[in-house]
């Protein structure tokens, strides 16, 4: 509220302001990139980096599959060509093997697009060296992930260019908003450019370019420093909540919790459980039953490739047959994760679902 209440009393209404330029700084700040913009949206975020990283029509831009759309709608935007990758089951993130197999097909993607689902990172110390050895310069989505760390690294800044989404569903939010950030003072200038409509230096209107207004506003950017303030305290949090179902369902051998990655402090986004093959009840069975308790449990991200609108699209699979984001998809649920919830809550949840399983 103070830096909101400042933005108005300053009468910076605008998307421009202090709390704009101290935001940006406070996530590099938290992060340790070099520069950042603040953007509209994470898809914003997405769609600027791809043409910072050179995508335009008709280029091949590989995708994690296992995500929401946000993630790959501006690859189409750009006119590009999505190719979806699969899963592996330690992380719910990109597969390598996967990767090598979409490589043998397409040696020449103009970008890659690693996804962080739920707060964990992806292998990136494997994807990386796949990557590095054909040139492929990485846009690192962790809209999910700000706050989990990879090797005690920021999430984030693994890529070429990282981003971040400050919608109402994240873990921190500016009522809707995103980041992109970078070490490439270059990329970040040409984003800030296209961000605010791509006006020229002169003194009137003036554009060489196609622009966009993406920019994030000074009253959502005061909501942002603020959120950022409480991030640490609701990982922690986040993590209490992922432990107490962890232990709640210790002894139901249907249930597993998201695996924590090798090297990864995830931030716990979400808890999210897979059933298990012999389980009998199925994830919409939970949901609905839930449902009647007013008890609002969501599934996972329906993969890409399986979407009506990507179902020309390409995709390589982790496995000989069928594919890991499609196994996980058909038996995991994301369970209520808020951090207001109280530990009797996280406990009756999971008494509910114990009940329906064992
Ligand atoms: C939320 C989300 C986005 C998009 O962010 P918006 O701010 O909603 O545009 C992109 N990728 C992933 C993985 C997300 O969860």
């Amino acid at each position: 509220m103070q830096y909101v209440n400042e933005a108005f009393n300053t009468n910076w209404v605008a998307p421009l302001g202090k709390n704009v330029t101290e935001f940006e700084n406070e996530v590099c700040g938290y992060t340790g990139a070099k520069h950042a913009v603040a953007l509209s949206s994470g898809t914003a975020a997405i769609h600027l980096s791809l043409k910072a990283l050179g995508v335009g029509k008709g280029d091949i831009v590989f995708c994690s599959s296992f995500t929401f759309a946000g993630s790959c709608n501006p690859i189409k935007y750009l006119g590009a060509k999505p190719v979806f990758i699969d899963s592996e089951y330690d992380s719910f993130n990109m597969s390598p093997t996967a990767l090598k197999k979409a490589y043998v097909k397409y040696p020449n993607p103009k970008a890659i697009i690693i996804v962080n689902l739920y707060g964990n990172s992806a292998n990136f110390a494997e994807l990386k060296k796949i990557t590095a050895s054909f040139d492929t310069p990485i846009l690192e989505d962790a809209a999910e992930s700000l706050g989990a760390t990879y090797n005690g690294k920021a999430s984030g800044t693994f890529g070429d260019i990282g981003i971040f989404s400050f919608n109402g569903n994240k873990i921190i939010t500016t009522s809707g908003g995103g980041m992109a950030i970078t070490d490439n003072k270059k990329w970040r200038d040409k984003m800030l450019y296209w961000a605010t409509q791509a006006r020229d230096n002169a003194p009137w209107y003036e554009h060489t370019e196609v622009g966009y207004n993406y920019r994030l506003s000074n009253i959502c950017a005061g909501i942002g420093r603020g959120q950022l303030q409480a991030l640490d305290d609701r990982v922690k949090r986040k993590k209490e909540i992922y432990s107490l179902y962890k232990k709640e369902f210790m002894q139901n051998k249907h249930i597993k919790m998201c695996p924590i990655p090798i090297n990864c402090e995830p931030n716990f986004w979400l808890s999210v459980i897979s059933l298990g093959k012999a389980c009998q009840v199925s994830f919409m069975d939970i949901l609905n039953k839930l449902e009647t308790l007013n008890i609002e449990a969501r599934p996972t991200w329906k993969p890409m490739h399986m979407q009506p609108v990507f179902k020309k699209v390409p995709f390589f699979s982790h496995l000989a047959s069928g594919s890991v984001c499609e196994d996980l998809f058909s038996r995991s649920l994301c369970l209520p994760s808020d951090t207001k919830m109280t530990n009797d809550d996280v406990r009756f949840i999971a008494s509910v679902v114990n009940e329906m399983t064992v």
